[in-house]
């Protein structure tokens, strides 16, 4: 069983988007990306019920993707925090942290999906990889057991 603790925190939102505005190059081939601009700024200031319901379903949610984790023998257990974010990209991932952040505004699905696929990072993360090679690793797995919400 996981559980995941969601948490929001404006310095971390901020933290995101300045690493938006300082390389954009990392960010700009990526699938789906919020970028700091006036819509999103305004998202923030009217998140406060989208991140009560988060925190409302951390039980939930929780239960779901530790139902999958079991399906697959998932080793991955305890409790992670989850950061939501309105900026940036679907997700990121922190091992060592047993952090995950999750860009919330590209609707639940795909929500959900980012967190499936940022604790099959954890899961499977390799410090002596790149980041790219991670990312191989955990599309492997996903073409194995695509995510059905
Ligand atoms: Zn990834």
């Amino acid at each position: 069983m996981i559980y995941i603790k969601f948490k929001y925190n404006l310095i971390k939102e901020l933290k995101m988007a300045q690493m938006l505005l300082r390389s954009p190059e990392h960010f700009r081939n990526l699938r789906l990306v919020s970028w700091p601009n006036a819509r999103t700024f305004w998202r923030i200031v009217t998140s406060g019920g989208l991140i009560r319901y988060f925190k409302r379903s951390e039980f939930e949610i929780s239960n779901f993707l530790s139902e999958k984790l079991a399906k697959i023998g998932s080793k991955l257990q305890g409790d992670f925090t989850c950061y939501l974010h309105f900026i940036g990209p679907e997700g990121r991932y922190n091992p060592e942290r047993r952090e995950i952040q999750a860009n919330c505004s590209f609707g639940f699905v795909n929500f959900l999906e980012t967190l499936w696929h940022e604790l099959l990072h954890l899961e499977y993360y390799n410090p002596e990889l790149s980041e790219d090679e991670n990312e191989v690793i955990v599309g492997k797995i996903e073409e194995k057991y695509p995510f059905e919400p």
